[in-house]
């Protein structure tokens, strides 16, 4: 994502973003910009960051999804949570797929890696993609994906199956099934444009 990408993002401007229980929030007073943060007495909203560089290195640490770049955007979005999440075990076994189906015959996400569809199969080194067994990172990984969705996945240590919409886009995340072909060992995070 570059700066003027940031810049030209109406979202970034407008969305309040979730660290945790912390609320963030990009306002703009004419021309200058600036981050802000929900204090703890959740009533003032408290400066992060005014000028651009420190706007950009302060969004980057955060468990932020954006539609900026649309479906590929989010995909890599959510590999950059796990892999924060994670540490450095964590890694894409696999992502674009041309002509690839899902076991019941559909096209699979992991068919396109533009704007309109993408995927990403995100697995821990040293454990089986299909397998597993589960590795703890990913169990922890996959709650702060589903967190910066808006999901609910507990502790992330049971089966997910989970279709749902945001933004104008068909998000799918699954782990820890070994229906549809093997997820013990990977996370799908599979988005569509709609
Ligand atoms: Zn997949």
């Amino acid at each position: 994502m570059t700066l003027g990408e940031l810049r030209k993002s109406r979202e970034l401007h407008e969305s309040r973003r979730y660290r945790a229980n912390v609320k963030y929030k990009r306002a703009r007073k004419g021309s200058a910009s600036a981050l802000y943060w929900l204090t703890q007495r959740g009533k003032e909203w408290g400066l992060v960051a005014r000028r651009q560089h420190q706007i950009k290195r302060a969004l980057a640490q955060l468990p932020q999804i954006s539609t900026i770049g649309g479906a590929k955007g989010i995909v890599d979005n959510a590999f950059s949570i796990a892999h924060r999440t994670g540490g450095n075990r964590v890694y894409v076994g696999s992502g674009y797929r041309p002509g690839s189906t899902t076991t019941s015959g559909n096209v699979s996400d992991h068919t396109g890696n533009d704007a309109a569809k993408a995927a990403r199969d995100i697995g821990y080194q040293g454990r089986d993609l299909l397998t597993g067994p589960p590795a703890p990172e990913l169990d922890h990984a996959v709650v702060a994906i589903g967190k910066a969705f808006g999901r609910d996945y507990g502790d992330g240590k049971h089966s997910i199956v989970d279709t749902f919409y945001w933004r104008g886009y068909r998000v799918q995340i699954i782990w820890r099934t070994p229906a549809f072909g093997g997820h013990m060992g990977h996370i799908h995070v599979g988005v569509k444009r709609t």
